[in-house]
């Protein structure tokens, strides 16, 4: 097995005659925590997507747990285990958090099982699943808000929803995108410190792109910086930070 859990090979993608990725090579480690930074336009939201299949790269190719996962759909990509979060969480608004979560487990049978002669089967399956949902949302602190409907509730407390969401298909990894945009930054480090513990209790991997750099940089173990379609640095939080072409890219802005 190796020791990354994705790798991302030359991957080139343009709209028209903007080059959006100019040859990405990249790879996350599994079981580690790593970010991706750049200004805005460098491409890294074109990488999520080529990444989960929203996109397929014009060259290049992205491998997953070992599996050459290039240009397969998103959804197959997420039955294998690559989920993905959203900046601005997607949900169901007229339905509560706990519906919300529910919703989102990988192997929830209802549709399949509803009308067939395995409604006891599908019973004890979504019981399972509603353990789960309690579960998760225990864990991110936030089940005292399950019944609410999920449009009622605070903007941090929707991104955890999101991050709940992810979490009840059993991720191998996620791919974050700003986990703590827009939360204030007592939440913002409760988010990333819930993260490290997902690391290191379950060792999941994950690839989060976050433009708090002074949160971020506390607990991500490596750091990938695009800029214009290219990785132009890559290193610990430490040598990033300490990267001239870094600190250059960050200040040209
Ligand atoms: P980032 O996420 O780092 O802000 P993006 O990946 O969103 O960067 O954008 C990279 C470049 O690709 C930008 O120049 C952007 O305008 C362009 N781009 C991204 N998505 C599209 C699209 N769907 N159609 C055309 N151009 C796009």
């Amino acid at each position: 097995m190796s020791d990354n859990i994705l790798e991302v090979q030359n991957v080139k993608k343009r709209f028209g005659g903007v080059v959006a990725l100019d040859g990405v090579t990249m790879s996350v480690k599994r079981g580690s925590m790593t970010a991706l930074i750049g200004p805005n336009g460098s491409g890294k939201t074109t990488l999520f997507n080529v990444i989960a299949g929203v996109y397929k790269p014009d060259s290049g190719k992205v491998f997953f747990d070992g599996k050459d996962i290039t240009g397969l759909p998103p959804e197959k990509i997420y039955h294998l285990g690559l989920v993905r979060t959203f900046q601005v969480p997607r949900m169901f608004k007229g339905m509560t958090v706990f519906e919300n979560v529910m919703t989102a487990a990988r192997n929830n049978p209802g549709e399949r099982y509803t009308k067939s002669l395995l409604k006891r089967l599908w019973k004890s399956v979504e019981m399972k699943v509603a353990e789960k949902a309690v579960d998760t949302l225990e864990l991110l602190k936030i089940l005292h808000v399950a019944r609410n409907p999920s449009g009622a509730i605070s903007g941090g407390q929707m991104k955890l929803v999101e991050l709940a969401r992810g979490l009840m298909s059993d991720p191998k990894m996620l791919m974050l995108d700003e986990p703590a945009a827009g939360v204030n930054p007592t939440l913002a480090h409760e988010i990333f410190k819930f993260l490290v513990n997902l690391k290191t209790e379950k060792g999941m991997s994950m690839l989060i792109i976050e433009h708090r750099l002074d949160i971020l940089f506390d607990y991500v173990d490596y750091v990938y910086v695009m800029h214009r379609g290219k990785i132009v640095a890559e290193g610990t939080p430490e040598e990033i930070m300490n990267n001239k072409v870094v600190v250059d890219i960050y200040l040209g802005e």
